[in-house]
């Protein structure tokens, strides 16, 4: 049984990032939320594009005012509104009107603002002494034309989006987002859709909509393969299907040590390389983590193609998504490494938290701020088959091995999800 950690590596080690001119699209700035920038973005102007003011007040020109005992200056004519070119110098001893993003006039290097001065006729009285340059935005200040604005491997939100706006891309080359298969397995899943009612003994394919949903939430595509039966030669059948159509298959269920669990013998059939059998963690101990040839993999001619058997359980199966596949599907997609691992923070549990300390357990639960500090909320039941402990699910606290309590007001470790 591997460690958390060894499996983590592993997986990551054996995953190859997109390459950046194959697997990538070109994409209007609308349709890149959440996705993985492909190119380097040099900026083709400096930002800001000329000097400008930072406040609605007066510009002036800082020696002018730097020994006078009274701070009084004469006011220009002019006003300087944003979106106005100006070309005319400022005066000795003048100031001028000017508002936010108004451009610097020639000369003037220094702005005070509105709110600490004082208007007579054509004079401004200034009540304190400015310091040179204030409230002034540089030419080329926040990033210099030439510079790079937005590294590939930056996953793209509102602020990045922004920027690139600002920058004048209309279009940016993005990552096409990977497709993962899901297959599920059990002879006892019924699907969603069917319109049969449920005998005794079935159960909803429920993973399926859990894995779609978290595979579309890591900017991924879902590609449903169907519930299959515990049936060897079906189940090699739709498992071959999957493999040549996407970049990673998952299949929930039958990689336990049950006499129906045929995934494993499937995959040794087909020549994979197994790399994980078995894991120390608690809900999700059995994974299979193979690799599959080239040859076999149309779809990505000189890549392997990874393949997650996760378990069937519920919360054990979003568990194995949680912690190893989201972060090998973030490399896989070309994201930078700060995607590939998952995010722990630490809070104040609010109830005792258990473990048998044997695995590296995951109890999950709410994560919450009371004033302003996160706390944690444990759910009272731990079943991995207990879907509905997880509903309100937003985080989970890691205990590691050895370690089996923390008690109600400690500090415990908190991955996000
Ligand atoms: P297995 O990993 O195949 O031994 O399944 C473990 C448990 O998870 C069993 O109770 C199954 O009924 C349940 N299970 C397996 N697959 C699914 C699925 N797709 N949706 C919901 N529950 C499942
Ligand atoms: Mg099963």
């Amino acid at each position: 049984m591997l460690s958390v950690a060894e499996t983590e590596k592993i997986i990551l080690d054996l995953v190859k990032p997109f390459d950046p001119q194959v697997d990538s699209e070109i994409l209007p700035l609308s349709k890149v939320l959440n996705r993985i920038l492909a190119e380097d973005i040099t900026s083709e102007l400096d930002f800001p594009h000329w000097d400008n003011s930072a406040m609605d007040g007066y510009a002036l020109r800082y020696a002018d005012v730097e020994n006078l005992q009274e701070l009084k200056l004469a006011i220009a004519s002019d006003e300087i509104p944003a979106g106005v070119a100006i070309a005319q110098s400022l005066n000795q001893g003048e100031c001028v009107r000017i508002f936010t993003g108004g451009m610097l006039p020639i000369s003037a290097d220094t702005i005070v603002m509105q709110e600490d001065t004082e208007r007579i006729d054509d004079f401004l009285y200034l009540k304190v002494k400015p310091t040179q340059g204030e409230y002034v935005r540089r030419k080329g200040e926040f990033i210099q034309a030439g510079a790079t604005l937005i590294k590939a491997g930056t996953k793209l939100g509102a602020t990045e989006i922004g920027a690139l706006a600002s920058a004048r891309c209309q279009t940016v080359k993005v990552y096409r987002q990977p497709k993962i298969a899901i297959i599920s397995t059990g002879n006892e899943l019924v699907s969603l859709d069917s319109s049969q009612p449920i005998q005794l003994g079935q159960i909803i394919d429920s993973n399926l909509y859990a894995l779609s949903t978290l595979i579309e939430q890591s900017g991924a595509i879902a590609i449903p393969f169907g519930t299959v039966r515990d049936h060897q030669a079906e189940l090699e059948s739709v498992m071959q299907q999957a493999i040549t159509s996407a970049d990673i298959v998952i299949s929930t269920g039958g990689v336990s040590v049950g006499d129906y669990d045929y995934v494993e013998e499937i995959l040794e059939k087909m020549g994979a390389d197994i790399h994980v059998r078995s894991v120390a963690i608690k809900p999700g101990k059995p994974l299979t983590v193979a690799s599959l040839a080239p040859f076999i993999n149309v779809n990505r001619s000189e890549d392997n193609l990874l393949y997650f058997g996760v378990p069937g359980n519920p919360v054990s199966a979003m568990m194995s998504f949680w912690r190893f596949i989201r972060g090998a599907i973030a490399k896989l997609n070309g994201a930078n490494e700060t995607y590939w691992y998952p995010q722990l923070i630490k809070a104040i549990a609010i109830e005792d938290l258990h473990s048998q300390g044997r695995r590296e357990t995951y109890l999950w639960g709410t994560l919450t701020y009371q004033k302003g500090s996160p706390i944690f909320q444990p759910v009272k039941n731990y079943s991995s088959g207990n879907l509905i402990s997880a509903i309100g699910t937003n985080a989970l606290a890691v205990m590691r091995i050895n370690q089996t309590y923390v008690p109600a007001g400690d500090e415990a470790i908190i991955m996000l999800i």
